[in-house]
């Protein structure tokens, strides 16, 4: 393994689910759904195999019919208006989004200013594209995690070349305010960065929380990469279908990069995605309705557990603290968790560049039935 990629081992992801697997437990680590998309996608996936389409190489962009299905749904949602030929990319999931926009940007030695925690794959692609992560660290306030734009703004050197943001944010399920968003972007025109942002949980958002795209504020459309799954919006995280959205120059850029990774990603699937993205909007209102009543399941059975719950506004996890349990090491509790009560989780220490800012915290996913949400539930009560 050479130098760059000498601190990431295997996933925390893969090493939990394995775990998983090997004790029986619920496993409430990795964030897959137990229940897949709608039956009429998976049927028009079926169609576009047994029809011939997508069988063979699709184009590099991905297949005109899924380019439009994506322009389309970021107009209709966002007002954002975008040439699905020029300004739509479709990538083997957001995985891949995230490494070819990184690879295609960023040149050896430029900072990239990144929220901590931070989903693991930032990391091991900024580092690939050699580049230096500067962590901002959210913290929690009032029972959630914040940014401190004061934080954020002196993150920014001479050698800062892009903000890589996640909104909603995995793994405390923040949603970044207007506010927020509107300070982002004020320091990104000013400070002539670029803005990678991932979007992927642009769906999942409860209560009074809103998504809105960083790249709907004034000087941002023409500097920001936003990156969409559906693997999070359509709950077909095996199909791998992701995409990204951007100014011609910087769709070309990412192209690139993306030419030389998986040249162009599957077929027939792209095509169920854009029938997908074109189901009225009773679908994506009744999955987040869905998502929340889940979100409050295992929230109050985290609680009454004795968990610390900060609430998520958005995303399907829940980050919690473990102190109350007298414990400090979230790896070594998660470690032993299996044993102790039958149920996975993933230390978000992994996820800071200094373990010890996330040392005691450990994240929960809720995108399962409800019934294997209650029995987690049940079985953590033995902590007590
Ligand atoms: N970004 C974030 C924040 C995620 O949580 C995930 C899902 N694991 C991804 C990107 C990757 O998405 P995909 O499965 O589409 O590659
Ligand atoms: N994004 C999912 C999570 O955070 C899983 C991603 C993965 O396994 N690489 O749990």
């Amino acid at each position: 393994l050479n130098r760059r990629l000498a601190e990431f081992g295997t996933t925390i992801f893969a090493e939990m689910s394995a775990l998983a697997l090997r004790t029986g437990s619920i496993n409430l680590g990795q964030g897959f759904p137990d229940t897949d998309g709608p039956e009429e996608v998976r049927e028009a996936a079926v169609r576009a195999l047994r029809d011939g389409r997508g069988n063979q190489y699709p184009p590099g962009p991905g297949v005109p019919e899924l380019r439009t299905a994506v322009a389309a749904h970021q107009e209709r949602r966002y007002g954002l208006v975008h040439d699905p030929d020029t300004e739509v990319l479709v990538t083997a999931g957001a995985t891949e989004a995230i490494a070819a926009a990184l690879l295609a940007l960023v040149e050896p030695g430029d900072e990239v200013v990144a929220f901590e925690p931070y989903y693991d794959s930032y990391a091991a692609c900024i580092a690939m594209a050699g580049g230096t992560r500067v962590p901002v660290t959210l913290r929690p306030h009032e029972g959630s995690f914040r940014l401190d734009l004061d934080e954020l703004r002196a993150a920014v050197t001479d050698r800062t070349r892009l903000l890589l943001i996640n909104t909603p944010h995995n793994p405390t399920g923040t949603v970044l305010t207007r506010a927020e968003l509107t300070a982002i972007a004020e320091l990104a025109v000013e400070r002539d960065l670029l803005v990678v942002t991932d979007e992927v949980y642009e769906h999942l958002v409860f209560d009074e929380a809103e998504h809105i795209p960083l790249a709907t504020f004034p000087g941002m459309r023409e500097r920001t990469v936003t990156i969409g799954s559906a693997g999070k919006t359509f709950s077909f995280t095996g199909w791998k279908v992701g995409w990204i959205t951007a100014n011609g120059p910087l769709v070309s850029a990412v192209r690139t990069a993306k030419q030389y990774l998986t040249y162009v990603s599957a077929g027939p699937f792209q095509y169920a995605v854009a029938e997908a993205l074109q189901l009225p909007d009773s679908y994506f209102d009744g999955f987040r309705t869905d998502l929340r009543r889940k979100r409050d399941l295992l929230g109050d059975g985290l609680r009454a557990a004795g968990f610390e719950v900060y609430q998520p506004q958005g995303t399907y996890f829940i980050t919690t603290d473990i102190t109350p349990f007298g414990e400090k090491d979230a790896y070594a509790f998660c470690r032993a968790l299996p044993e102790r009560c039958g149920v996975v989780a993933i230390p978000n220490s992994v996820f800071y560049d200094d373990p010890d800012a996330g040392r005691s915290q450990v994240r929960f996913t809720f995108c399962k039935k409800d019934d294997v949400l209650q029995e987690a539930a049940n079985r953590l009560r033995r902590l007590a």
